[in-house]
């Protein structure tokens, strides 16, 4: 356009100072708007005008670092239809290179040290760029025009050996282990039944479903139903694993998902993996992380060759290091948006705008699925995926990527937001950070926090949030939970009817153990029943203690917990007694239940309690007398629906509320969804879900941020 000036990366955002004609200078202002390269993305755009200074040329000027200011950082992005045709071009210079890359697609958050965002804060630091990228990375008309990350063969990071020799390696049914982008894969043929069942039991994760990578999309609709939306999520920048329906067909080895109707496929999003399958034997690869069982993502390749060479037959290194691990994303399409279930790499630093100015915040988050978030002017910004916060792995996983993210956007939290349960290490994390004011949140709060953020709510709201386990104000263990809140408050309104569990964690992992607090809240502690799978699978001496143990509130805990009550239901029909992964037996029970069904189940509702007595009665004499367990799964879905329902209308009557959030980890059983949102917006509700943070506790830091903001500004 002609413009003089210069264009420079703060701290602050990026600045440019332009003279020229008032006409196009005008013209570039839209134009920086209009035409911006497919990643920019502008938050807020300040204009101001200065006497000019007789400026000739136009320079891009060194990166200014400014103390306390906050910047946007770029998540990783993936391989953008230019550089795929780079490295697959056989005269092209980076034909076969593995670390292609240009502004429009690369690494970045998982490579950057500090900002500002120059070669010298990132893992590229050690690379000097040979002439010809130099050329490239000096040229305003390239693609790779001040690429941080650009190299070539010549100059840039190398893999420890040839691709072909992976190949050859997976297409005989070796365990390959990969270092990827934010950490290291675990790769096998999936439709090689020996190898993926010898990665099971290597990494001690009986049934946790695999993640598999598909060639393209052509190769993921060969065994998956792919829907429009699913492809748009599929093929995105971000690359996020969709969680998609199974052809019964595949070919793909039932070990990779055991027990699921669903699969979890992504696509390629490294020059890597694009290679990996150029002629290659096999369109499709198992790609789980690189880890043990629950600890994190391992990412150097040191900790590779001790953790996980029991694990793999074979190792496909490289030498650019990652310096902040990140798993890979998890979505769900639903109602024409993705819905986050796991939210990490491509989303992670990607901020929330709160359309309000939040405090410097520190929110801890939950245990299970733990993400923390960081809140600083408008924006939240949640960490990637921790994981479970049950080991020491992961608690210094948890504090290396919170000291990372209040360096990356200069925030030093002023109090920090914390869970309500005492076991939880994310709590204890918390109260034990000198100082600073600290805030407990209870655990549904947050949730429907977390829910009326995200979507951007003022004010007060129905909120059914519905889980597994939160901690109740009450030293109960919540989790079926109807409240009318704000961030500033909530009056728990109804929940589900308490039972006494048994057993502790136990009471998670055996889902007969909710199913006998349920038969003794409602036929009484001695009733027996020889023909439910309970007497016939479980040990009666196992049995016995816990009725026993039930019958006398000995060692018991009171829960409304929904997802207790799932996997009760899920026991009484005889599907599952055991589970090896949390939500194991509620996901079946999903899987199962039949379509088309349209009854329920009674149940009962007084002044603050949704009772399930008159639904277990039914489901157990059903079982009982032997029905099919497809149709008591789908009503039993229907019946917790349209309690949800009758619960709200009765508080849209009391509050003259109409609008409702559903939160929880619950609400990813997309049967259960989809029948409750029919049925309240059937009521003319205005329903609220998740979309850009997990409805699970990977989203509660959210909440707990927006509702510690809240608390102090009322102090
Ligand atoms: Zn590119
Ligand atoms: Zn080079
Ligand atoms: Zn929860």
């Amino acid at each position: 356009m002609g413009l003089a000036g210069y264009v420079l990366n703060s701290s602050a955002g990026v600045v440019v100072e332009v003279e020229g004609a008032p006409d196009m200078l005008d013209g570039f202002a839209a134009a920086l708007r209009n035409e911006a390269p497919p990643l920019a993305r502008i938050e807020e755009m300040q204009v101001a005008e200065i006497d000019p200074l007789g400026e000739r040329e136009f320079t891009i000027r060194e990166s200014q670092a400014q103390e306390g200011e906050f910047v946007l950082v770029s998540p990783d992005v993936a391989t953008c239809p230019d550089c795929y045709r780079d490295f697959t071009d056989p005269g092209n210079r980076r034909y076969g290179y593995a670390f292609t890359n240009c502004t429009n697609c690369g690494p970045r958050y998982t490579i950057i040290r500090d900002i500002p965002y120059d070669r010298p804060n990132t893992t590229m630091a050690g690379f000097r760029m040979c002439a010809a990228c130099q050329a490239e990375y000096d040229d305003p008309g390239n693609r790779r025009f001040h690429a941080q990350p650009n190299a070539c063969a010549e100059c840039g990071p190398g893999l420890s050996a040839p691709v072909e020799e992976g190949q050859r390696r997976l297409s005989q049914g070796e365990i390959v282990a990969i270092r990827g982008l934010g950490g290291f894969h675990l790769a096998c043929d999936p439709r090689n039944d020996g190898a993926v069942r010898r990665l099971r039991e290597r990494k001690r994760r009986s049934d946790k479903p695999f993640a598999l990578m598909a060639r393209d999309l052509a190769a993921a609709e060969a065994f998956c139903a792919v829907s429009g939306d699913d492809r748009r999520a599929l093929s995105g920048p971000r690359r996020p694993i969709v969680v998609l329906p199974r052809r019964a067909d595949s070919g793909i080895s039932a070990a990779v998902a055991p027990g699921n109707n669903t699969i979890g496929v992504m696509l390629p999003y490294t020059p890597l993996h694009h290679l990996l399958f150029r002629g290659a034997a096999y369109d499709v690869l198992v790609m789980t992380s690189g880890n043990l069982s629950e600890e994190p993502i391992v990412t150097s390749n040191e900790e590779a060759l001790a953790r996980l060479g029991s694990l793999a037959d074979w190792f496909l290194l490289h030498d650019r290091d990652i310096y902040m691990r990140a798993d890979d994303s998890v979505v769900r399409t639903f109602e024409g948006a993705e819905r986050v279930l796991r939210r990490s790499r491509g989303f992670v630093p990607q901020a929330i705008d709160l359309g309000m100015e939040a405090a410097e915040i520190l929110a801890c988050g939950g245990e299970l699925k733990n993400t923390f978030c960081l809140s600083k002017g408008r924006y939240a910004v949640l960490s990637q995926h921790i994981g479970d916060m049950q080991n020491y792995e992961t608690l210094v996983f948890f504090e290396e990527t919170l000291a990372n993210l209040k360096k990356l956007f200069r925030v030093e939290p002023r109090a920090v937001a914390h869970d309500l349960h005492p076991g939880y290490l994310s709590t204890q994390y918390a109260l034990r950070v000198p100082d600073l004011e600290k805030i407990g949140v209870q655990h549904h709060h947050a949730h429907i926090a977390s829910c009326m953020a995200e979507n951007g709510l003022r004010g007060k709201a129905i909120g059914v949030a519905m889980d597994g386990t939160g901690y109740g104000t009450d030293g109960k263990i919540w989790g079926g939970e109807f409240m009318v809140a704000d961030y500033g408050g909530f009056e728990r309104r109804a929940h589900l009817r308490y039972v006494a569990l048994a057993g502790g964690d136990a009471a998670v992992r055996q889902p007969w153990r909710p199913a006998l607090a349920y038969l003794a809240d409602t036929f009484g502690p001695a009733a027996e029943f020889p023909d439910l799978a309970i007497w016939r699978d479980v040990p009666g001496s196992q049995r016995n203690a816990v009725r026993s143990m039930i019958a006398h509130r000995v060692n018991t805990i009171e829960t409304s917990s929904c997802g207790r009550l799932f996997d009760a239901a899920a026991s009484l029909i005889g599907l599952r007694q055991q589970v090896n992964f949390e939500g194991q037996a509620a996901i079946e029970l999903e899987t199962i239940a039949a379509e088309g069904v349209e009854e329920s189940y009674p149940f009962a509702l007084d002044a603050d309690t949704v009772d399930f007595r008159p639904a277990i009665e039914r489901i157990v004499a059903e079982a009982r007398t032997g029905a099919p367990a497809a149709a008591i799964a789908a009503r039993f879905h229907n019946t917790m629906a349209e309690a949800i329902a009758e619960v709200c209308r009765r508080l849209r009557v009391e509050e003259k509320l109409n609008r409702v959030c559903l939160s929880g980890g619950t609400f990813q059983n997309m049967k259960l969804l989809a029948r409750t949102l029919a049925g309240l917006r059937r009521l003319d509700f205005d329903v609220f879900i998740h979309a850009q943070v997990p409805p699970n506790d990977g989203g509660i830091a959210l909440g707990q941020a927006a509702i510690a903001t809240e608390m102090l500004r009322r102090g």
